[in-house]
């Protein structure tokens, strides 16, 4: 068992669910997984998912809630996915009420696979089951839990969750980026490859790793070489250069090449990096490594100029004469050698006699160091790279089997099947008392009583002998008179009516002055009498019905099976008359058929509907199918008079006739069609209307679609028909926008860190968590604020990208908001929403009166915006800010309106970078594949 503690996300998000199941569960927070299943712990009840049997059912059980036994979920994105699966899985199912998960199953698997394939676990989900696999064998959901904390604490610090859901989801369409590559000096250290690293880590499309470390985070760089005479022209901000080799880092999304006639390690390069947008980054490497191949290339990067213009030296003679060769130079060969510069074959024992001839002479100097007792060693490259941790090796940890082995043992303790158990057993318990209690009522009272009395009757016999003889010599003469009375009576019994006899028969029950032999004798008689009288008179009423109606025949049954008669003559009575009512109600439903008119209203159907139902005692299955068949004429008639008059119906007639065909007891097979033509006309005009409104949704530019949204949303139109364009709209603006605003958020940020260290009045907008709804809630508070006071007459879908706070309560008030498109700022003065295009510059101006932050425009106004920016920060915030609305204005025409709007283009301009060229839907310059 595992018992979790889950985090802000997951309490949200299960939260919400159990508030939509409207469940009678007080979820704690914590998480119990069992084998296949996961409980949400609750106060009484909690609630259970089976993954094995697709259900979900609360029940009260009694589960571990010790805090220090609880791992907590915390930021393991991984155990969170896999926590999350449980929502898509059972959503399918539709056991989660108000959950409706639109993804097919292989859709979902193909998500499922995207979370576990870390954990080299394959999902199985199908409409009956979710189950999942390791190495071809089955595991629980609690061993996939399992492996999903270990994942977790496998890599705590790539923090990849944007990225992850991007891969997971659809390709995004990403930011724009300017494909120029920018000069960089920067230092590269290098590092041993060993045999292993060589085979293991591949990168695909011809990129192979390489000596070199990424100058950002340290991992090794991997390397792409163009073959001689097919080196890849890219643009820099030197012009254009022909690539002999690109180097890459799939950690920082970046690429970096020499500038032309430079080694990597000589520190003058040019990068191309695209930060958080990783779409766009394995676009261009896809793009970099088509090109490549495993080959050697003798070249330098060189300038488009000179291209051509340097001679070339084979190994052989750059490796001549070696013995005599400086340190620098040896170095400069070996990286040459390792870079591809040389066919690798004819390379490789130049490459052992340089490295000896290194070590040689690293040796010497130590030497000649050791005698001056001079502290400066400088440490070997290569225990450098030995004192870098393996991260990799660090996954298993021996303690894995014991702790497997205790967790089992805990969980046969407490396995849910015993618990189960243990309910059922309870069931049947409370059932066997039922059961009693109904014996009690119907059968088996009786049956007891019977046997009581049985039991005590031979005693009473006994006894009441002696007492008879006593009694009749004690009351002799007084008790005489009401025993005549009663004998005369007796005598007139055949005189009597039922009513009277019966009378009589209480009478003398009730009698305390008679001894209970007496009785006994008064009873028999008024019984025989009873049962002469009874005779006679079901016999009387027999006869008298014979020729009566089948309800007066079915009314004399009743009443005589209630009488008290002799059981063999009551039961031969009975028969005769059942015979009789049987063929009276034949007869009369035949009657009653024989009137029906031959073309009959639904009304009239319903009529002798009732009717006839009068006679369901008996076979009257033929009568009653004749019926049936002239309602279905009669309701065809209808519906087809209906259809006619839909023809020239309008809208509000169309959906009369919808609300009769759906309401009013037509056949449910005879009304569907009707139900779909109508229906089809209906929606026939609400699309005429919508298409109207948009004519093609996923062309539309914002403004266009925002209108239409309302448009659309204010109108009458079928609910499935208003949600789903509605709903197409507002998902293709949101994601476009989100999508956007979280990537500029990421570069903003990532251009600010390590320069802004006071970052207390900066407020960036957290797109994603705001659509979960797990946003820091004062930061939420503080920017709806803002948006609210001064920025409220931006797009419906322009989010915002940072908050400048720079009120005195620090409550959002004042300061200004940048947006992929505007900056809107508010002070005590003045506020106002500055297009982002008429911005010409930002300066910090840290003078004594003009201290602040300016926007230049083109008009040539300076405008003064807010920020609350400290005075020695200013300057290098105004940097950074100009260089990125400087680079908000680069954004490409493809994603203008006025482009937008046009469906198809003879001549594309890419989405990313704005290169424009003919046929295909692959950018030559970045390898945007997501072109139209
Ligand atoms: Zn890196
Ligand atoms: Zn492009």
């Amino acid at each position: 068992m595992i018992l979790l503690k889950a985090n802000e996300e997951l309490k949200n998000i299960f939260g919400r669910m159990l508030k939509t199941m409207d469940a009678n569960v007080m979820w704690t927070g914590s998480i119990v997984v069992l084998n296949n299943f996961l409980i949400l712990s609750g106060n009484v009840r909690s609630m259970i998912f089976n993954f094995d049997k697709g259900k979900v059912i609360t029940n009260v059980i009694e589960l571990p809630n010790k805090e220090e036994d609880m791992e907590p979920v915390a930021d393991n994105q991984t155990l969170t996915n896999v926590l999350n699966m449980t929502l898509y899985a059972f959503g399918k199912w539709g056991v989660i009420q108000g959950l409706k998960v639109e993804k097919d199953y292989s859709q979902l698997n193909a998500l499922f696979y995207a979370i576990l394939k870390d954990m080299k676990i394959i999902p199985g989900f199908r409409d009956d089951n979710f189950r999942f696999y390791r190495e071809n064998i089955q595991i629980t959901y609690e061993e996939v839990i399992q492996a999903a904390i270990e994942e977790g604490k496998r890599k705590p610090e790539e923090i990849k969750e944007e990225k992850k859901e991007q891969t997971s989801e659809e390709k995004g369409l990403g930011l724009w980026h300017k494909l120029q590559w920018k000069v960089e000096k920067k230092s590269f250290q290098r590092g041993e490859v060993g045999e292993y690293e060589k085979k293991a880590s591949r990168l695909g499309n011809n990129f192979y790793i390489s000596n070199y470390q990424c100058p950002e985070c340290g991992r090794k760089l991997y390397m792409a070489v163009y073959p001689q005479g097919k080196e890849f022209p890219i643009e820099t901000e030197e012009g254009r250069v022909y690539l002999a080799r690109s180097y890459t880092c799939d950690n920082c999304n970046l690429f970096y090449t020499p500038r032309p006639g430079k080694l990597l390690r000589e520190g003058e390069s040019y990068a191309m990096k695209f930060g958080g947008d990783r779409d766009a980054y394995e676009d261009y490497r896809e793009l970099l490594g088509s090109q490549a191949e495993r080959t050697s290339n003798c070249n330098f990067n060189e300038f488009a100029s000179e291209r051509g213009k340097h001679a070339l030296l084979s190994i052989e003679e750059a490796g001549a004469d070696l013995e005599h060769m400086k340190e620098e130079e040896l170095q400069n060969l070996e990286e040459k050698i390792e870079d591809g510069f040389f066919p690798l074959m004819k390379a490789e024992p130049y490459l052992e006699k340089i490295k000896d001839l290194l070590r040689k002479k690293a040796e010497e100097k130590e030497l000649k160091k050791k005698p001056k007792q001079e502290e400066k060693i400088s440490v070997p490259r290569k225990q450098e790279e030995i004192s870098v941790p393996e991260k990799k090796e660090e996954i298993f940890t021996p303690e894995r089997e014991e702790e497997k082995a205790a967790r089992e043992s805990v969980l046969e303790a407490s396995d849910p099947k015993n618990q189960d158990g243990k309910k059922k057993s309870l069931f049947p318990k409370k059932n066997l008392e039922d059961r009693k209690q109904k014996e009690w009522i119907s059968g088996e009272k009786p049956s007891i009583l019977k046997r009581e009395i049985g039991k005590s009757s031979p005693e009473e016999k006994k006894g009441t002998q002696n007492l008879e003889e006593d009694f009749e010599e004690e009351i002799s003469g007084s008790n005489l008179s009401i025993k005549e009375k009663y004998d005369a009576r007796m005598r007139m019994l055949d005189r009597m009516s039922l009513w009277q006899v019966r009378r009589l028969r209480e009478q003398i029950q009730s009698d305390e002055r008679l001894d209970w032999v007496d009785k006994e004798k008064y009873e028999k008689l008024t019984k025989q009498a009873v049962y002469r009288k009874g005779e006679e008179e079901a016999r009387k009423k027999a006869e008298y019905c014979r020729n009566r109606p089948y309800g007066t025949v079915k009314r004399a049954i009743e009443e005589i099976s209630q009488m008290e008669c002799p059981k063999l003559i009551q039961e031969e009575i009975l028969k005769t008359l059942g015979e009789i009512k049987r063929k009276r109600g034949q007869e009369e439903a035949a009657d009653l058929i024989a009137k029906m008119p031959e073309t009959m209203t639904r009304n009239q159907y319903r009529t002798f509907r009732e009717k006839l139902d009068q006679y369901d005692e008996e076979d009257i299955s033929v009568y009653k199918e004749v019926l049936e068949s002239s309602r279905r004429l009669a309701e065809k008639r209808e519906i087809a008079g209906m259809l006619k008059r839909a023809a020239r119906s309008d809208r509000n007639g169309l959906m009369r006739m919808l609300k009769q065909l759906k309401e009013d007891g037509f056949l449910p097979e005879q009304a569907e069609p009707a139900i779909k033509e109508i229906t089809g006309r209906v929606r026939a005009m609400d699309e005429k209307v919508i298409e109207k409104i948009c004519p093609n949704i996923m062309s539309m530019t914002f403004d266009e679609a925002a209108a239409a949204y309302e448009k659309i949303e204010g109108g009458a139109f079928l609910p499935e028909i208003k949600t789903d364009t509605l709903e197409m709209i507002d998902k293709r603006l949101t994601k476009i926008k989100m999508d956007e605003c979280g990537l500029l958020v990421e570069k903003l940020k990532e251009a600010l860190e390590g320069k802004i260290n006071d970052t207390e009045r900066l407020h960036f907008y957290e797109v994603r968590k705001v659509m979960r709804g797990d946003w820091n809630p004062r930061e939420s508070e503080l920017v709806a604020r803002a948006l609210n006071t001064y920025a409220t007459e931006r797009d419906r879908y322009e989010y915002p990208i940072l908050v400048c706070d720079s009120s005195g309560r620090q409550n959002g008030a004042d300061g200004f908001i940048l947006t992929p498109d505007h900056i809107f700022y508010n002070s005590l003065f003045s506020s106002e929403m500055i297009p982002i295009r008429s911005v010409t510059g930002v300066e910090g101006n840290t003078g004594l009166l003009n201290k602040g932050i300016y926007l230049k425009r083109g008009n040539g106004k300076r405008t003064k915006i807010p920020g609350g920016i400290p005075a020695k920060e200013l300057k290098i915030f105004a940097e950074i800010l100009e260089e990125f609305v400087s680079y908000l204005q680069e954004k490409p025409e493809s994603r203008s309106i006025a482009y937008l709007s046009k469906e198809e283009h003879k001549v594309k301009c890419c989405y990313r970078c704005g290169f424009t060229y003919r046929g295909g839907n692959v950018c030559p310059k970045c390898g945007n594949q997501a072109n139209h």
